[in-house]
């Protein structure tokens, strides 16, 4: 709902138009609405700090009287410095400070609980500011310390081997709380093993590509020179296959790389276990892939959870090789597969990883084996569901 206040006269001389979501009257001065009087049409909300520009920003610094660098300090500590709250930002006076949040919201996610895993995983549930839990992981390596993010609170796909795919999907995450996880899990990684995030993956609860604006927007500030500065190369989307964005994503010309949950190289395999692949089937994905690297010449990964007496024999290879040889995929990744409860497969022995580890060697596939990690507190791939 909207409400209007006259807080000008009707000549419009002496002020602008301080209603930063003005769209239908394009902020005139004076305002249209109005009838000459400058109004200030704001919603019952307050507007989401980190949902205006900073020449925005600007335009509000100079309409309250202050300093035009303000705006660039209060930008700073929303995208560098990650304030999570107006009184985190101590170089600004306190009363300017009250004055942002009461014509501000800033909405930002907060850690609920945080697991430790035998082996080093974290993972964490965060809290949105309406209530919603999202879980994300920090899996450290000697070398590597990747962030898993999620994209979506819940998942609209229900694939068959995934937790979360046995969750209603509640709504997208905005770009802000994409975000926060991502700047929360980065300063869990500094105080838990002395080093910032050297990766990122978007591989946690949601298809990112269905939330698509917002998982960009997070890219772009998450690798912003005015933000956490990340290069795009080391942050890596993964998707069930929704051919339309793929390609789409080639035509914005993307940095970021790309990985295709295959799981099986067949339809009919994968239908059963991706009913997304019913409307976007494998060779509407080889396609799109190789449109998304005409485009960008961005990596491109497969991910294939190995499943016991489904996908894990030889012909079950050879159909992999041959899907990853029609696309310029850099990579295979085999992923040992963690069983849930609803879902009735289980992972191969070690013996038949190691079989088709070989094979795909043999004909000089790159393939590598992912074993789990944070298996004890359900924070390996497919295990995100809430549960704590
Ligand atoms: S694997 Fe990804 S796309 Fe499929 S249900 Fe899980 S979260 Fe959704």
């Amino acid at each position: 709902m909207l409400i209007v206040v006259q807080i000008g006269s009707p000549d419009g001389a002496s002020a602008t138009c301080l209603n930063l979501d003005c769209t239908q009257y394009k902020r005139h001065n004076p305002c249209l609405l109005t009838n000459g009087y400058i109004c200030k049409m704001t919603s019952t909300q307050q507007k989401n700090i980190r949902h205006i520009t900073l020449p925005d920003l600007e335009e509000y610094f100079a309409n309250i009287g202050d300093k035009k660098f303000r705006a660039k300090q209060v930008h700073e500590w929303l995208w560098q410095k990650h304030a999570q709250s107006f009184d985190d930002m101590t170089n600004l006076s306190k009363d300017l400070r009250q004055k942002l949040a009461g014509d501000f919201s800033l909405p930002a996610l907060t850690i609920n609980t945080t697991q430790i895993s035998e082996d080093g995983t974290l993972k964490t549930r965060f809290k949105t500011f309406d209530g919603h839990m999202v879980e994300g992981v920090l899996i450290p390596t000697d070398e590597r310390k990747t962030a898993c993010v999620s994209s979506q609170i819940g998942c609209s796909l229900s694939c068959k081997f995934c937790a979360t795919g046995y969750m209603e999907k509640q709504r997208n995450l905005t770009y802000d709380e994409i975000y926060d996880e991502v700047a929360l899990i980065n300063r869990q990684s500094e105080n838990e093993y002395g080093k910032k995030l050297s990766n990122i993956v978007f591989m946690g609860m949601g298809e990112p590509l269905l939330n698509y604006s917002n998982v960009l927007k997070a890219i772009e500030r998450i690798s912003a020179e005015d933000g956490l500065a990340m290069s795009p190369r080391r942050i890596t989307v993964s998707t069930a296959g929704v051919a339309k964005m793929i390609r789409k994503l080639g035509d914005d010309q993307v940095r970021f790389k790309l990985a295709l949950s295959l799981h099986a190289a067949n339809d009919k395999k994968r239908n059963e276990i991706m009913p997304i692949n019913e409307t976007n089937n494998i060779k509407a994905l080889t396609d799109a892939l190789n449109y998304f690297y005409k485009q960008t010449k961005s990596e491109i990964t497969f991910e294939y959870i190995l499943f016991k007496n489904f996908n894990d024999s030889q012909p079950d290879a050879d159909e992999l090789i041959k899907i990853y040889r029609q696309v310029p995929a850099d990579l295979i990744n085999i992923i040992e597969y963690n069983p849930i409860d609803k879902f009735k497969f289980t992972k191969p022995d070690e013996d038949g990883i190691e079989k088709f580890m070989k094979y795909l060697e043999l004909h000089k596939v790159n393939a590598r084996l992912r074993r789990s990690r944070g298996k004890d507190i359900d924070a390996a791939c497919g295990q995100l569901a809430n549960k704590g």
